[in-house]
This record gives C-alpha cells, structure tokens and sequence, in this order.
C-alpha cells in the first residue's frame, strides 16, 4: 500500500511502498483511511526541523490528523464494528512505571518525554491505505460528520485549551449567567492570535462558549479569513491596520488570548495587553530565531497585579477528544458554509509533494484515500 513518508538521510519526501498492517492483538481495529489533513507540523516534518523517524526506518510515514473507517476488529475489541467513522488519537504512552500522567492514560501530560506520536514522532503516520492501532485510541464519530471529521483533531488543541480555563479560572467568580429568552450577551473577551486552521477552530469554540471573540492576524481585510471570522459573529483586525494598543481599546478587558501562530515576538507583546484575571494560552511551536527585546518589568507586574496566568498547552485526552466531535457537529448545524469553508480543498494522494512542501495556500487541505 501506497503511504506518504519524510526520508530525512536522503531529505526526500516520497510515496513509499508499505506492506498492509493486520490486527496482532485482540483489542485491535484496522482503519481504512479516508481523509488526512496537511498541517504546519507536518510541514515542518517535510522541511526536516521536526519530527523522528521510528528506531531503526529510514523515512517516518507522516499524518495525523484523519478520518478513517473500521473494516476489521480484533476478537476482543467492544467499542467499534466494521463500518463505524473514527478519529485516532495522536499520542501514545512512554513506558515508564513512575510517569503518573502516561500510566493514567493522559499521555498529553507525559512527564519524560518519552512517550511517541503516530506520524511526528517514533511511530509512522496515517498519510497512508491502512492502519491498525488500539481500540481505546479510537473516537468514533456520526456519519454525518463524514466530510468535516478531519477538522476533529486539530480542534483538540483548543479544546483541550478551554478544558484548562475553566479549571484555571475555577479560581474567581468566572461563569456568566444569563437570563433566559433575553438576547444572549457575552461576558468573556478573547482574542485569537493567527486566523491558520487552529486559530479559526478555535475561534469558532470561543464563540460557541459565548465569548465575544476577536481574530487577530497578519493579513489585510477583506479576505476569506476574515469573512469567515465575521461570518461566525467574531470580529477580525490586521496587524497591517490595527496595533496592538488599538486592539486592546477595541476589546476592552482581554480576559483571554488564545495564541495560534507560533510566533513568540507578536505573542509576548500581545501578553502586554492581557487584561485583569486574564488568561493567556501559548499553542504554537515556534522555530529558534534570534532572541528578541521584551519589557520584562512590564510583564511581570501585570502577571502580578493582574491575576494573569500563562500556560501551554499540546496534544489533547479523551475528554478533548469527544469535545471536539461534539463541537464539530454544533459548528456544522450552526456555521455550515463557515466550516465548508475551513476546507480549502481536498486532493488525491499524489498532490501530497506541493501540498507539504509548496508555497502555503488555503485553510486546510486534505489528503483523499477513498
Ligand atoms: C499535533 C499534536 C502534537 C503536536 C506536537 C501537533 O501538530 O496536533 O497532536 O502533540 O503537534 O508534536
């Protein structure tokens, strides 16, 4: 079977020749593939900064963000028959006895280090015909979700994010009541650094949880991004029109900033503008540039006298999973062209060299198997 792999030795990527993989273990399911969704990282992985190949293969099959189709089961396996849409998870556990968070299945918490990542990171990907892993890595998801699935995992990030907040902002009056049959009002204020595929799923999460949310990306308006953005009842701003100053005035208390385009210089002086008890989420994994100049005390004393909590966050649990599904179905019922939209194209395997190494273009593009 044919799969898309990065030959770091040869730095090549290439359609690779692999032998089908069979279900060796009771608990196990075979997916057909059907959609692979092109991200940054696996651009990254096809430009040789991330990503390692398993121990001992010379090139390491990519993709992780999928849709596939159960068309075996092993004997022990309850969950999932043949038929059933599903999305696997990314991460897979290290082996260690004292990893606490690995051995309680929350892998997106792995203490060493250690643990692996189908398609990044020691095990090989799903940009290919099939694959065979774990039943309990599996999500499955409504077949009317068969055309927008891919988007599931990439939208883990945010809600494995907003999973976060709330336990974070447990720590104040946070929840924001509304009256029945009055307008719905909103009480919360994000903004959402980079309107990439991250950014915009998580701009539309924001907006399902009634946060009044603003978009804040490179390019000029009008464009698709930003009448998508608006389309959803976000606003959008330029950094070509609007500063960060400007921004701020517009949105008043920056409650919190969702960061989703790994780029650190804009990132921190957004954090300059973070508001009261706000909060402030890093999910871009920027390349090393030159250090840049940052107004420390600045920072600092807001983190202080604000209330102001950082954190990071990758990968995504169970939890993050079935949120994810569950908002994919909410998105498509409530914003159908918006999420039509976020799918800029999809193409036949052999499209995958322009797709992963060619000029960046569109929102998210897929990878067709079936
Ligand atoms: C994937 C995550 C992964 C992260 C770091 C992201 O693109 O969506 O599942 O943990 O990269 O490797």
């Amino acid at each position: 079977m044919k799969a898309v792999a990065v030959v770091p030795g040869a730095r090549e990527v290439r359609l690779v020749e692999q032998d089908a993989p069979t279900i060796a273990a009771p608990t196990h399911v075979m997916l057909r593939m059907l959609d692979v969704g092109v991200c940054g990282t696996d651009r990254e992985i096809c430009a040789f900064q991330y990503g390692t190949q398993p121990a001992g293969a010379e090139h390491l099959v990519i993709g992780h963000e999928s849709l596939g189709e159960v068309v075996e089961v092993g004997t022990a396996v309850t969950r999932l028959q043949p038929g059933d849409l599903v999305v696997p998870m990314v991460r897979r556990p290290c082996t260690h006895d004292d990893c606490v968070a690995c051995r309680a299945g929350r892998q997106d918490f792995c203490f060493t280090g250690d643990f692996s990542e189908r398609g990044i990171k020691n095990l090989h990907g799903f940009m290919t015909e099939f694959v065979v892993d774990d039943e309990r890595y599996m999500h499955v998801v409504p077949h009317a979700l068969r055309d927008v699935a891919v988007l599931v995992e990439p939208l883990t990030i945010a809600e494995k994010a907003l999973i976060q907040i709330d336990q974070v902002q447990q720590r104040l009056p946070w929840s924001c009541e509304f009256t029945p049959g009055t307008p719905r009002r909103t009480c919360h204020r994000a903004v959402v650094i980079g309107a990439g595929p991250v950014g915009l799923l998580g701009a539309m999460a924001l907006v399902a949880r009634g946060f009044d949310t603003s978009v804040y990306s490179r390019e000029a308006a009008p464009n698709p991004k930003a009448d998508l953005v608006e389309s959803i009842g976000a606003h959008y701003f330029s950094a070509q029109e609007t500063s960060l100053e400007g921004l701020a005035a517009h949105v008043g208390n920056v409650d919190l900033v969702y960061e989703a385009t790994g780029a650190s210089a804009i990132a921190f002086q957004m954090m300059e503008v973070l508001g009261t008890n706000g909060i402030f989420v890093f999910t871009g994994v920027p390349g090393r540039k030159a250090p840049i100049e940052l107004d420390t005390d600045l920072i600092m004393r807001n983190l202080v006298l604000k209330n102001q909590v950082v954190f990071g966050t990758v990968n995504a649990g169970v939890e993050a999973f079935q949120a994810a599904i569950r908002d994919v179905a909410l998105f498509q019922e409530r914003w159908p062209s918006a999420v039509r939209a976020l799918i800029t194209g999809r193409y036949p395997v052999e499209a995958y060299r322009e797709l992963l190494t060619g000029p960046p273009r569109g929102i998210k593009n897929v990878l067709t198997f079936a």
